[in-house]
């Protein structure tokens, strides 16, 4: 099980192996989390999500599923791409959001990345709540077999930091 790590702050800012991208499935950016990885990121990692919808995702990388591009000018070597499900009041989504947490860790594992830094996958515009996503997000990081050594969740807000550390209690997680 990796080590997990809670701070406050950007994630385009971490110096880690990897980066996950709270992507959507035309891969080709949007706002928060991917809005923010690409302005810093610059046009390569772009010009990779393009020739990986060229190649492979034609129709969209699918809710769930998890892909590695380069991470531009970034502090990592690596942005993997996933798209989280769109939270819904009808219907139990939560094991397509467990998903893109353990295929960002089994991407991690395939290009060698030890050191991994995850945002709260679909608590922004995608409307999670945050209590429910951190459950989500850490039960599967902790039930996971993996290679990472650390899975670093980089909070925004102090709201989603309170709710991540909630589940770590016996960390007694501070800054
Ligand atoms: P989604 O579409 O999966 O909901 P968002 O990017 O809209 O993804 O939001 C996911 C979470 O990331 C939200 O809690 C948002 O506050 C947070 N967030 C936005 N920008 C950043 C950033 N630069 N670094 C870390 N977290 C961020």
């Amino acid at each position: 099980m990796p080590r997990i790590t809670l701070v406050r702050g950007d994630i385009t800012q971490q110096s880690v192996d990897a980066v996950v991208n709270a992507a959507n499935s035309s891969l080709l950016g949007g706002g928060g989390v991917d809005g923010a990885i690409h302005r810093r990121g610059g046009p390569e990692i772009l010009e990779e999500c393009r020739a990986l919808r060229a190649s492979r995702y034609g129709r969209g990388l699918p809710t769930g599923q998890a892909v590695a591009t380069t991470a531009g000018r970034l502090p990592a070597r690596w942005v993997i791409h996933t798209v989280g499900p769109v939270h819904s009041a009808g219907e139990d989504r939560s094991e397509l959001l467990a998903s893109c947490h353990r295929e960002a860790l089994r991407v991690a594992d395939e290009v060698g990345a030890r050191t991994v830094a995850f945002p709260a996958i679909s608590t922004g515009v995608y409307r999670w709540p945050v209590e429910d996503a951190a459950r989500i997000a850490v039960g599967t990081v902790q039930d996971t077999q993996t290679g990472v050594e650390e899975v670093r969740f980089v909070l925004f807000d102090e709201a989603a930091y309170a709710a991540f550390a909630a589940q770590l209690p016996e960390q007694g997680q501070g800054e």
